[in-house]
């Protein structure tokens, strides 16, 4: 079973418990749309809830792309204003291993909005995919054997006995944690924050072919990366920000862009040379000139670039 599938039964699970135990606290909790001191402060996400938010970034982006882009500029913005401050690496976003500066960062910074939330309507706009620690949000939970108190807007006149009965018990048999394990592939296994999950991109601009001869120099390439991409096209945008996920977690590995509108013989000259069939978006990995993968439209992700680098290149 893919990490999808294993995914939604996690949050399946998450969310039945959640809601018998909503349904016990009844007015106790006051949570509502526009209240939004919760999401207020940056904090740590793993891989996970990474995958979750790129799948509902990606998902909101085919259907309302201004919502999506507004997202992605929040958290440009929020990235740009952490500058230095961040404790961790610049480019993945893999927060450090120094609880101390990390903590120290989260309370600097405990004044600035998720990205991910609409500064005019309070909504979260990735709300089927946010992180499972927003989803616990409000009510007192027992996660990763720890007690964990409720929003501080709620059970405020509750009894001690009254919130530990609303306690709600969170993935008692430790799926999020098998797939982690899952997950897991040496270099992503660390956490890091919204922004990073939803702004990564590269500010390293993709290197254009426009010509006959930049072709030939990316055929000669010991590795590279080829983006064809449509400007008229949404699924492309999308593909876009994927690879530019890519290039900014690989920054050594060098990525090409084919404008497929407006270098049209580039393009055919690309699909001729390889052998590949043209679609746009499309990528084409390249090891010294022969083909190592490719792949189109929604088969174009950061991630499917990563693993299907030729062995020993990574
Ligand atoms: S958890 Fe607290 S801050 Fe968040 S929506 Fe509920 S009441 Fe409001
Ligand atoms: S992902 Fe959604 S719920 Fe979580 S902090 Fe951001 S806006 Fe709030």
């Amino acid at each position: 079973m893919n990490w999808e599938a294993r995914d939604r039964e996690l949050l399946a699970e998450v969310d039945r418990e959640l809601e018998d135990r909503n349904r016990l606290a009844g007015t106790h909790l006051v949570c509502r749309i526009g209240c939004t001191e919760c999401c207020i402060g940056p904090f740590a996400i793993n891989r996970l809830d990474v995958l979750r938010l790129q799948r509902g970034l990606s998902l909101l982006q085919r259907k309302a792309p201004d919502r999506a882009l507004a997202i992605v500029d929040r958290a440009r913005a929020q990235l740009a204003q952490f500058g230095p401050a961040y404790p961790g690496d610049p480019l993945s976003g893999a927060l450090s291993q120094d609880d101390r500066s990390v903590e120290a960062f989260f309370e600097q910074f405990s004044h600035v909005a998720c990205p991910v939330l609409d500064p005019v309507s309070g909504r979260c706009e990735l709300y089927s995919a946010r992180p499972l620690s927003c989803r616990t949000f409000g009510l007192p939970v027992h996660l990763g054997g720890e007690d964990l108190d409720p929003c501080r807007l709620c059970f405020t006149a509750a009894t001690a006995g009254e919130i530990d009965a609303c306690r709600a018990c969170l993935d008692p048999q430790g799926r999020e944690q098998q797939l982690l394990v899952q997950l897991e592939r040496g270099e992503y296994n660390e956490e890091t924050i919204i922004a990073f999950a939803v702004g990564a991109g590269s500010d390293e601009p993709m290197r254009e072919i426009t010509s006959e001869q930049d072709l030939e120099k990316v055929f000669d390439e010991p590795l590279a990366v080829v983006f064809k991409h449509s400007t008229r096209c949404p699924i492309s945008r999308t593909a876009q920000r994927e690879v530019e996920l890519f290039l900014n977690k690989r920054p050594d590995i060098p990525v090409y862009l084919v404008d497929v509108i407006r270098d049209r013989l580039i393009s055919r000259a690309l699909a001729t040379r390889t052998g590949v069939r043209h679609e746009s978006p499309q990528t084409i990995v390249l090891r010294r000139g022969a083909v190592a993968w490719h792949g189109s439209h929604y088969q174009v992700t950061a991630d499917a670039i990563r693993h299907n680098m030729p062995q020993g290149t990574v």
